[in-house]
């Protein structure tokens, strides 16, 4: 049998406490980090548009003094980030590079924060909230104000979920739907699973990689006790980010029949090349996590210095083909807006 994970109400204010201490200030990130004084006006610049947010377990797996740290360049406000792309041929100036919604969200929104673009499953934009700002993010620019799937616009979610008996999946993804309070999520699960025709709660989440505690304080009954199945989808981007504290977390969730799995983004500079995506399926595969997807970077303005191109993909995917059992290769996919699926490269 079983047992609930039921820890105290100290443990829940433990990981709430742990993240209102991220740091969002460039200037401290940068004296924490021993970092050169010469990337703070381009830091500090670039946060105005996009804040920093690190939590101090992710930053305490960076490497001080490196300011390549591939964990580091994930959260770095750089300055290349508003003046990237190639120079525009008639003027020489910086053309801008991307979309401010490359994945066409806003298109698909069949109720607020509801995408429905795929049969069978809808996601809902939980939350803005992440424990980390990922710079390469593609829903940096996304109406948060406007969509609150599971706050106030609760009843109208609720509603179409009624309506459309073939959904048999509801995906809450991000911002991170980690970062909402225990209680307000088995409130929400309670909901979801009153509807009879939803099978399956799928949380993409990357809180109990940034933030373990997280798993390890928090008060996880609605999420090992729901009637639907779960699938945990974590992102996890390089090997170093997986260390001891997270092994613990994620061992709360181990024997509990949830299936965890992992997606990628293909991120130049941090996990372009076989050995780092290679050392990073070994790693997943001993917290009993499968990787599952390797996703081709969105063109999202301000992330052109992230991008990777198709051919450097495929042939490093043909390079884990080579050098792993195929269980261990996630699936190179690129989203494309309009499409019925991720399009696989
Ligand atoms: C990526 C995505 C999904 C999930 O797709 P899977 O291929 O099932 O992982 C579902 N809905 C939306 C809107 C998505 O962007
Ligand atoms: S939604 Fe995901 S990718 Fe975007 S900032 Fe949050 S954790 Fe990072």
């Amino acid at each position: 049998m079983i047992t609930k994970i039921t820890p105290s109400v100290q443990g829940s204010e433990h990981w709430q406490r742990e993240l209102a201490q991220a740091i969002h200030k460039p200037e401290e990130l940068i004296r924490v980090l021993q970092l050169p004084e010469a990337l703070l006006p381009g830091a500090t610049w670039s946060a105005r548009r996009f804040p920093l947010r690190v939590t101090r377990s992710f930053l305490a797996r960076m490497e001080p003094g490196n300011p390549n740290d591939p964990l580091l360049r994930q959260v770095l406000p750089l300055a290349s980030e508003h003046d990237a792309g190639e120079p525009d041929k008639t003027n020489g100036l910086p053309s801008e590079w991307g979309q401010l919604d490359p994945v066409g969200d806003t298109d698909a929104m069949a109720s607020p924060g509801l995408l429905h673009k795929y049969q069978g499953r809808v996601l809902l934009v939980s939350t803005a909230a992440c424990a980390i700002h990922c710079r390469y993010c593609f829903r940096q620019h996304f109406p948060y104000q406007q969509a609150n799937p599971l706050g106030t616009q609760l009843p109208a979610t609720l509603a179409y979920l009624d309506q459309h008996p073939d959904i048999h999946e509801v995906i809450l993804s991000g911002g991170d739907p980690l970062s909402i309070h225990d209680k307000k999520l088995a409130q929400i699960i309670n909901q979801l699973s009153s509807i009879a025709h939803l099978k399956t709660l799928r949380i993409h989440t990357r809180l109990p990689v940034v933030l373990p505690q997280r798993l390890l304080s928090g008060q996880l009954d609605w999420l090992v006790s729901t009637r639907l199945n779960v699938v945990m989808v974590l992102h996890i981007n390089h090997p170093n980010e997986i260390n001891d504290e997270f092994r613990q977390a994620i061992g709360c969730l181990q024997g509990r029949n949830i299936t965890l799995l992992n997606q990628s983004v293909l991120l130049k500079d941090i996990n372009d090349d076989a050995d780092s995506l290679i050392e990073l399926s070994h790693k997943l595969l001993a917290c009993g996590i499968l990787p599952y997807y390797l996703h081709q970077l969105d063109q999202v303005t301000g992330a052109a210095h992230f991008e990777v191109s198709e051919d450097t993909g495929l042939e490093l995917i043909q390079q884990m083909r080579q050098r792993l059992p195929g269980y261990l290769v996630p699936k190179y996919v690129q989203e494309i807006p309009g499409q019925a699926a991720k399009t696989p490269l």
